[in-house]
């Protein structure tokens, strides 16, 4: 079996515990106007036309982003720095686009690690069928879970899908003390009202007392840019980045209610 991999980055900090390799599944169900990663959203591989410049002169290069990879060959990359996890504590990530969205291949790759003993987080958008949640969740040691707004009709308009199974799965991987940190991407405009941020605290306050840290992910223009020279469509274009005053506000609501609170992940 082959699943479709867009990037595979190697000493990691932010994704988890430790030293970490991040291996990003390509394909995301959901189609955020802020996509920080517009390169994992298509199941498909895609090319554009790389411009580099030498001496005065423009050399245009295709490149290709996606490359479908065996389960085996994925195990052999992140088994390549098992030294560093084992003097850290850390182990892998599966990011993406939404690393669920390849459930067999990600099965695949989870219970691997699990044999081999690897730390494994997956770094999801909830957007999962529950009955493939309730198969896949024990081999998960870590959840890195992603919220980003409570309106479910918002949800839509701003992502594409319901918010209802991403809190509901949430609510259920919480009633059986799974591993999880809850992330929350603040793009101002869209997510940061004061109204959302009290309707999470009340989410988040009621899951099992071991889910008490959130990590602040602030919209990042880079996002923009990268789709533009990646010939990639951008969603809405004039975000602003959220400010230092802003993000201090909104960790300290968090911090109210027993939260630890990191801002960058
Ligand atoms: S969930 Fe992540 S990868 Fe998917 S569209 Fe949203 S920001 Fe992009």
């Amino acid at each position: 079996m082959k699943g479709l991999i867009f990037d595979i980055k190697k000493f990691a900090l932010h994704d988890g515990p430790g030293i970490r390799t991040t291996v990003f599944l390509k394909g995301c169900p959901l189609n955020c106007l802020w996509c920080h990663n517009p390169e994992s959203r298509c199941f498909d591989t895609e090319s554009y036309i790389r411009v580099d410049k030498l001496d005065g002169k423009s050399f245009n290069k295709q490149k290709t982003i996606g490359n479908w990879m065996t389960v085996e060959e994925v195990i052999i990359e992140i088994e390549k720095d098992k030294m560093f996890y084992e003097e850290s504590n850390g182990g892998v990530t599966f990011s993406g686009g939404e690393p669920f969205a390849q459930y067999e291949f990600l099965t695949g790759l989870l219970i691997v690690c699990r044999k081999k003993n690897i730390h494994t987080t997956v770094d999801t958008t909830g957007y999962i069928k529950r009955e493939q949640l309730n198969k896949i969740h024990k081999l998960v040691d870590l959840f890195l879970y992603d919220l980003k707004h409570m309106d479910d009709k918002l949800h839509k308009k701003y992502t594409g899908v319901s918010n209802k199974l991403i809190i509901e799965n949430l609510k259920w991987l919480s009633n059986r003390k799974s591993n999880i940190k809850i992330r929350f991407p603040v793009v101002p405009g869209y997510n940061d009202s004061e109204k959302n941020i009290d309707l999470m605290r009340f989410l988040l306050e009621n899951l099992y007392p071991d889910v008490r840290h959130i990590d602040l992910l602030p919209y990042h223009k880079m996002a923009g840019s990268k789709a533009k020279r990646l010939g990639l469509k951008q969603q809405v274009g004039g975000i602003e980045e959220p400010d230092a005053r802003k993000l201090g506000y909104i960790r300290k609501k968090f911090e109210e209610i027993g939260f630890t609170v990191g801002i960058g992940g």
